[in-house]
């Protein structure tokens, strides 16, 4: 079978499920390729994460999609989803991606994972998911310290010859001295990511920067989401954390429908927050505003 794989987001992050759907095909001596639209193929994938992404109406109607861009949220197949990704789709990509664990013990209103993922459970460990020509492995775990397995998972790579990035922030509410320390013993690719989603989590943040600062793990290596709904509320969060020597990114709400955009302010309130020059040498969001008009 002649197999084609698109990838809707086109981002530098690699696609885990189309990867996994590669690999499956290779291992039954299908062809698989990035579909072409001027091919025809006996099966198309397209894969979309993001529900900002433009819908490709190229494809052909019997495309299988998948990905909550498309307002999927099921799994792949188990056999599908059991197989080591082929990385060879994505050349340029040097480290290995994957999951210790899956779900969240927390219902955030803002937040996809507990419809998606359900309850936090164990998934995979380290070591099914390391490259043997990568010491990297970057982990997507939506809330890896609340699963003891994710927590054992992370103690056995202290001394291992591997690097983590946790990319998408760790609780810093489960950030206990016990776990400070070990978090300070772990190799890490360049920061720690925390998430400071409300004004409730800015004094947990600074009080967790102090346990992660005695096992070594500076402020200026901790990169701070910051989900912008309010921008009054994201403004201080960003200041405040800034003002500490940390890496806050603002990350605008998007809800989960596909037509769902940032508005203009939120836009520019991350624009000024994620460029970091500016954001180092503007002191408020309001200087920001009055020397660039706000793009539509
Ligand atoms: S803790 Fe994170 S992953 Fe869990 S529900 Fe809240 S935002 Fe989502």
């Amino acid at each position: 079978m002649l197999i084609g794989l698109h990838d809707a987001d086109r981002t530098r992050f690699p696609n885990y499920a189309l990867m996994k759907i590669s690999a499956w095909h290779k291992a039954r001596d299908d062809t698989v390729e990035w579909w072409n639209p001027i091919k025809t193929y006996d099966r198309v994938y397209s894969s979309k994460v993001f529900s900002y992404t433009p819908v490709c109406d190229d494809l052909p109607p019997d495309a299988i999609k998948g990905g909550t861009g498309y307002g999927e949220y099921g799994e792949l197949p188990a056999e599908v989803d059991a197989c080591f990704p082929d990385y060879s789709i994505y050349p340029d990509v040097r480290y290995a991606i994957g999951f210790l664990t899956r779900g969240c013990i927390r219902r955030c209103p803002w937040c996809i994972v507990p419809r998606k993922e359900g309850i936090i459970r164990p998934y995979r460990t380290w070591r099914e998911i390391k490259r043997s020509d990568s010491r990297d492995i970057v982990l997507m775990d939506n809330n890896i310290l609340a699963c003891p397995h994710g927590v054992d998972q992370l103690q056995s790579m202290i001394g291992e010859d591997v690097r983590i990035d946790i990319n998408q922030g760790l609780d810093a509410r489960l950030i206990t001295p016990e776990i400070a320390a070990m978090l300070g013993r772990l190799k890490w690719i360049r920061f720690v990511r925390l998430s400071c989603d409300t004004d409730d989590m800015l004094p947990v943040i600074q009080d967790k920067a102090r346990l992660l600062n005695a096992h070594g793990i500076k402020n200026w290596r901790l990169f701070v989401y910051v989900l912008v709904r309010d921008i009054p509320s994201a403004e201080r969060r960003c200041i405040a954390l800034r003002g500490a020597g940390m890496v806050p990114f603002a990350q605008p709400y998007r809800d989960f429908t596909a037509d769902a955009v940032p508005t203009p302010e939120q836009a520019a309130f991350a624009r000024w927050v994620n460029r970091k020059a500016i954001f180092m040498s503007v002191p408020r969001f309001s200087d920001y505003k009055s020397n660039r008009p706000m793009r539509g």
